[in-house]
C-alpha cells in the first residue's frame, strides 16, 4: 500500500530522489476538483512506494477534500504532510524541526466535513494527528519537538496582536496545509501526520534572517524520510483505518467509499 507525502514549502519536490526512481506521474479527478500531477517514487527492493503531492498553500491550494478523495482513489491509506511554519513560541526559531501533536482550527472559509448530508462526520479528534505516524517521526527524527499547531488559511501573514493571541491560546507554531485536511482525512479513515520546519517567526518576534539552518533542517528530515516510511507498521495499529466501523454498522454510509457523502 502506497503512503501519499504531502510536500509544501520549503521542501522542493525534486529533492526526493532517497524514495526512490520515479515510476509514474497521474493527475486524479476527483469529485472536489482535479488534484495533481501526483509523482509515485519507488525503490527496486521496497514493496510499497510513495505518492509525493505538492502543496503550496492558499490562495492556490486544491479543495482539501479533493486531496484526500485523491489518496483514498489511490489505495494510500497514510498521509505524512511537511510542511514550512512560522514559529510563534518565543523558543522556536528558524529550521527547528517540529511534530504537532495538537492542532487550533483557525480557518474560515474551508470545507469542514465529507458529509453534509448523513453526518457522518462526528469522529473523535483524540487523538489529532495519527499515533502510527507520530510514533514513527519520533523515532527517527528525535530532535522534532512536539507543538500546538494553528491552522489558518493566509495567504497574508499573521498580525503581531494575532501572533500574542495565538500563543495565549497555546499555539507554539502557524502554518496553513494540516487544517482541515487532518480531520477530513480521519472521516475517510486515513492516517495523518506532520513535520513541521520552522522557517520564519511570529509577526510579534524579532525577524529571523536566514543563514542555511532552514535548508539543513530540510535535508535532516529528508534523510530521515525512508526509515519513518519503512517504520511504519503493517496492518496500522492507530486505529484510524476504523473510525467509520460505527457508521458503516449502523448503515449511515454504505461499504463503498465512494458513495459516501
Ligand atoms: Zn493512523
Amino acid at each position: 500500500m502506497p503512503h501519499l507525502l504531502i510536500l509544501a514549502q520549503p521542501v522542493p519536490p525534486r529533492s526526493l530522489e532517497m524514495l526512490g526512481d520515479l515510476t509514474e506521474d497521474r493527475a486524479i479527478d476527483t469529485p472536489f476538483g482535479p488534484v495533481g500531477p501526483l509523482a509515485r517514487r519507488r525503490q527496486p527492493d521496497a514493496a510499497t512506494g510513495v505518492w509525493i503531492l505538492p502543496y503550496f498553500g492558499s490562495p492556490t491550494r486544491t479543495d482539501p477534500r479533493a486531496t484526500i478523495w485523491a489518496a483514498k482513489s489511490l489505495g494510500v491509506q497514510r498521509i505524512l504532510a511537511i510542511e514550512g511554519m512560522v514559529g510563534l513560541a518565543h523558543d522556536l526559531t528558524r529550521g527547528d524541526i517540529v511534530l504537532p501533536v495538537d492542532y487550533i482550527d483557525w480557518t474560515k472559509h474551508q470545507p469542514t466535513t465529507f458529509f453534509e448530508q448523513s453526518g457522518a462526520g462526528y469522529i473523535s479528534q483524540k487523538p489529532p494527528f495519527c499515533p502510527d505516524i507520530s510514533a514513527a517521526i519520533r523515532e527517527h527524527l528525535p530532535a522534532a519537538r512536539p507543538v500546538i499547531y494553528l491552522g489558518d488559511e493566509g495567504p497574508r501573514h499573521e498580525t503581531a496582536a494575532e501572533a500574542r493571541m495565538f500563543r495565549q491560546w497555546g499555539a507554539h507554531a502557524r502554518g496553513l496545509n494540516l487544517v482541515p485536511e487532518t480531520y477530513l482525512a480521519k472521516e475517510m479513515e486515513l492516517c495523518f501526520a506532520a513535520i513541521g520546519l520552522i522557517t520564519a517567526h511570529g509577526a510579534d518576534r524579532e525577524r529571523a534572517y536566514g543563514k542555511g539552518e532552514v535548508r539543513r533542517a530540510t535535508r535532516e528530515v529528508l534523510q530521515a524520510l525512508p526509515a519513518i516510511l519503512a517504520s511504519l507498521p503493517h496492518p496500522p495499529t492507530c486505529g484510524c483505518n476504523h473510525l467509520q466501523d460505527g457508521a458503516r454498522q449502523r448503515g449511515v454510509l454504505p461499504d463503498d467509499w465512494r458513495e459516501w457523502k
